[in-house]
Parts: structure tokens; C-alpha cells; sequence
């Protein structure tokens, strides 16, 4: 069969997969931002005290983020559907039976997989804080100075193509296996989500401790969508804290955050 007779009935083969894909990332992203909203937006859950932001987003700012978080969807789809076009032509190292490489490297590129991602948004996000492409790429995401769950995917196309990079990326690299990236894009949303939820709730301790404080807390985000500059990192505060872009207010506000107590709260609504 000639080349393009050959891409052709493949993209005829991908076209019953286009509402599955579409659906399953969206549902992923429908799923932990709507479970994050209920439980820090509607209801009153047991975090109320450790809200990051004195102000609350306004529900226009909801709507607008889901509106381009449907977009960002999109925007994965299409790239997924072009990575499976062209791992047809054997461009990809994916793999299917758990048994070729076992289950010790599935965990292994799993944990790859999702170090490889926090060293690319690290760099990627330092990027577009670069004043043109902030103006282009990334300021729809940073409109939301006061993150909700649904900001978790709220980026422009342009800068959803850029995250969306990272799973051919590593395809490229070694062997992946679907299973790995479905743990590597639940973590992903459940950390974004979180990361955005507006609450903390992690304990004080990881704050002072020389390694967990290596681990990206909801306020760290949070600082960066108030300061616009700092804190850039995803997983980790590694990159940031190697690179000297960590808010030089950021431990300090951690501290504060997590030493709340809700008792403290309850005293001053009574008085
Ligand atoms: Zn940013
Ligand atoms: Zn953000």
C-alpha cells in the first residue's frame, strides 16, 4: 500500500478512539476538580482554617477556567491521537505485555516518567514567565490570582500543547507502557488539583524538614499565582530552591498556614 493510502486508513482507524480519549482525560479532570470543589468549596471540611488567600475566587472565574480547561482537553486529545498515528510507524517505545520489562521497571518509568516532567515544568514554566510569552502563553493561566480546582488544566492552547509534550517526550526516550502513564496522569491531576484547591494540607513539619520540604506544598503554588514570579516548580521545590527561585516569603508563610489551629478560628467568630 502506497504512503498516503497507509495514513489514511490509519487515521480511519483512530477516528472511533477520538470520544474515547477525549473522554477519558476530561473525566479525569471533571472527576478530581469536581471531588476538590465538593470538598473544599461547598463542603465544610475539616481544612477551613488553613485557607491560603483571605479572598474567595468569584464564580465567573470557575466557569471560565472549566471553559479552558475543555480546551486544554482538546489539546491533549489531538496530541495523543498524533502520538498514536505516528507509533504506527514504530516512532514510539511503547509496549503492551507488563511481562517484557516487568513490574519492577513499570514503577521505575513511572517514577522516571514523573522526575522527567517536574525538571520540564520547571524550565518550561521559567520560560514562559519570559515577558513574550507570558503575554501569549502563559497568561491565562495566572488570571486566576486566586486558584480554585478547576484551574488545574485553565491554560491557553498554546501552553496546553506545551504540557502535553511531555508524554511523547518520553516515549521517545524509553519504553513506556499505558499503565504507567494512567498512574502518571492521575498523580499529575490529583497534585494540580491540589496544588490549586486554595487550602493547605500538609503538616507543619514537612516545612522544617530538610527533605519532605523538598516536597511542593498547595502554598507554594498558591504564592506563585499571587507574586507572579517564584516557586516554579510542580512535584518538587528542588529546582527552585537549586536555582534560587523559591519566595523568600515562602517557608515563613508555610509556617504561619500550618500553624493555624481551628480552634483559634471558632474563638474569634464567637467574640
Ligand atoms: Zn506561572
Ligand atoms: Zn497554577
Amino acid at each position: 500500500m502506497c504512503f498516503h493510502k497507509q495514513l489514511f486508513q490509519y487515521m480511519m482507524d483512530l477516528v472511533p478512539q477520538i470520544p474515547i480519549i477525549f473522554l477519558i482525560d476530561f473525566l479525569r479532570y471533571f472527576l478530581f476538580a469536581g471531588i476538590a470543589f465538593l470538598i473544599f468549596y461547598i463542603w465544610k471540611h475539616p481544612f477551613q482554617y488553613r485557607k491560603i488567600q483571605e479572598k474567595n475566587a468569584k464564580p465567573s472565574q470557575f466557569r471560565k477556567e472549566f471553559l479552558y480547561s475543555v480546551s486544554s482537553v482538546v489539546v491533549y486529545t489531538s496530541v495523543t491521537l498524533i502520538v498514536f498515528l505516528f507509533r504506527k510507524y514504530g516512532y514510539f517505545k511503547f509496549y503492551e505485555r507488563i511481562e517484557d520489562h516487568g513490574w519492577g521497571y513499570l514503577i521505575l518509568s513511572t517514577i522516571l516518567i514523573l522526575g522527567i516532567q517536574d525538571f520540564y515544568f520547571y524550565w518550561t514554566h521559567r520560560l514562559m514567565h519570559t515577558r513574550w510569552l507570558y503575554k501569549r502563553v502563559h497568561k491565562v493561566h495566572h488570571d486566576s490570582v486566586i486558584p480554585s480546582p478547576w484551574t488545574a488544566y485553565s491554560f491557553s492552547p498554546w501552553e496546553a500543547l506545551i504540557h502535553s509534550l511531555i508524554m511523547p517526550i518520553v516515549a521517545l526516550i524509553f519504553p513506556v507502557h499505558p499503565l504507567a502513564l494512567m498512574i502518571f496522569m492521575t498523580f499529575q491531576i490529583i497534585r494540580n488539583v491540589l496544588g490549586h484547591s486554595g487550602y493547605e494540607i500538609f503538616p507543619s513539619w514537612m516545612g522544617t524538614n530538610k527533605i519532605l520540604k523538598l516536597v511542593n506544598s498547595n502554598t507554594n503554588h498558591d504564592m506563585h499565582h499571587q507574586s507572579f514570579r517564584y516557586n516554579y516548580g510542580l512535584y518538587t521545590t528542588v529546582w527552585d530552591y537549586l536555582f534560587g527561585t523559591v519566595h523568600p516569603e515562602y517557608e515563613k508563610t508555610f509556617a504561619e498556614i500550618t500553624s493555624k489551629k481551628p480552634e483559634k478560628i471558632e474563638l474569634q467568630e464567637s467574640i
